[in-house]
Formats: C-alpha cells, sequence, structure tokens
C-alpha cells in the first residue's frame, strides 16, 4: 500500500494519494486544492487514478477536485448524498466562513463551480482499489456526510476531520453536532483494533490505540472538564 500525504491549502490540510502496489491502481483522497506536484505524483510514479474520493464536503478537503478531474477525466468523483449540498455550494462556502469577497482570489478561494459526482458513498460498501478493500463507515458529526474509509487488512484508516491526534473536528459549522460525532467516531473508529495507523485530514498520523488512551475527547477528560461526567 502506497500513501503519500500532501499538506497544502491555508488550512494545512492532508491531501492523500493512496494506491496498490501491484496493480498501480490509485485514488485521491480529498484533493485540497489545485496542485501541480499532486498531479505530477500520479503520473510521473505510473499510478491510474481511478477516482476522487472525498470524505466530506468541506473547501480545504473538495477545492481542488475541479483540476484533479480535468487532468484524470476517467476517475469517478464519490461523496456521500449528505453533504452534497456542502460540495456544490463550494463557490459560496469561504462567504459563509466569513471572507470578503475581494479576498477570495488572493486566498485562493474563488472556485468555480465543481464536476458533477458520479455517485454517493453507501454506508457500509467495500470499496475496491487494486487489491485493497476500503470499507466505507459514515461517521456524521462533523458535517452530515462524512464517511471515514477503513483498510482492515492494511489497518489503515483515513478519518478526514473527525478525528485528530488529540482532539476531534470542530462541530460548529452548520450540520455540526458534538454528540454525534462523539458517537460516530466510537461506532465506527474506536471499534478498530488499537494497531491500525489514523489518518486525519489535518495535522500528524495517530493509532487508534494511542487516542483511545491519550485524547481526552474519548477518554472522558474532555466532559469532566466542561462539568458534565454524567
Ligand atoms: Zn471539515
Ligand atoms: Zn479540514
Amino acid at each position: 500500500m502506497l500513501i503519500k500525504t500532501f499538506t497544502i491549502t491555508p488550512f494545512q490540510q492532508n491531501t492523500r494519494v493512496v494506491a496498490c502496489e501491484r496493480t498501480r491502481s490509485a485514488i485521491c483522497i480529498d484533493p485540497g486544492e489545485r496542485s501541480q506536484e499532486l498531479t505530477d505524483f500520479i503520473l510521473t510514479n505510473g499510478l491510474e487514478l481511478q477516482a476522487i474520493t472525498l470524505t466530506h464536503g468541506h473547501l480545504d478537503h473538495v477545492g481542488g477536485t475541479s483540476d484533479l478531474a480535468k487532468a484524470f477525466p476517467a476517475a469517478e468523483i464519490i461523496l456521500h448524498k449528505d453533504d452534497e449540498d456542502l460540495y456544490y455550494g463550494l463557490p459560496q462556502q469561504p462567504l459563509l466562513m466569513g471572507i470578503a469577497p475581494h479576498q477570495l482570489a488572493a486566498l485562493g478561494f474563488d472556485y468555480d463551480d465543481p464536476p458533477q459526482l458520479t455517485r454517493n458513498w453507501e454506508h457500509g460498501e467495500i470499496y475496491e482499489v487494486g487489491e485493497l478493500r476500503f470499507s466505507v463507515r459514515h461517521c456524521p458529526g462533523h458535517t452530515r456526510g462524512h464517511v471515514v474509509l477503513a483498510e482492515e487488512t492494511e489497518k489503515r484508516i483515513f478519518v478526514g476531520d473527525c478525528l485528530f491526534e488529540g482532539s476531534v473536528g470542530r462541530t460548529d459549522l452548520p450540520g455540526g453536532s458534538h454528540e454525534q460525532l462523539i458517537q460516530s467516531i466510537n461506532e465506527q473508529i474506536m471499534s478498530l483494533g488499537d494497531d491500525f495507523i489514523v489518518y486525519s485530514g489535518h495535522g500528524r498520523e495517530t493509532t487508534i490505540g494511542r487516542e483511545r488512551t491519550m485524547n481526552p475527547f474519548l477518554t472522558g477528560q474532555y466532559q469532566m472538564l466542561r462539568g458534565r461526567f454524567i
């Protein structure tokens, strides 16, 4: 399993190319913005990009979809249906975040309408990339349609903005719910083994075991500090 991370966008988002080393089939998880380095990596390594796989619809995860799809027109584009409003509303997302219209171009947030999705993720589906098999798990809470992708043989999980090293995703944006996020994390991520390596949408890699013991949002420490342990 080949995993290459590109940390891009003003949000330091982790865009990843994940490939089956034997068949060279590849996916790009969350292209955050247009990136020549990303396109060149796929081409120079002889990878066949079969899909742009989106964990959720926020701009820092889908902003590069249009350019990548132009470079690799055969690639499917897949997102959960509950985040379609975010995805197709991409040009308006920066404005909803309070960024002024005259700042959009300078920050790289002047998006065109994104390309049509090929299809939607289904919770529980197995998505094959060469010999890799990803189980698709719906994890609402950060957004309504967030999914995570788990490769259970290789023990790797790509969690987008659900879970970070020592933290969890923000839930103050539209569609967010902290209670729902914690439930999703416990049911769809922490239920896997401690030796799974966790690849987050921002920040460093971690493991499920490390987060189980150290992450204050999962150990109960956070609720205690908020005075609502029960
Ligand atoms: Zn997000
Ligand atoms: Zn993000």
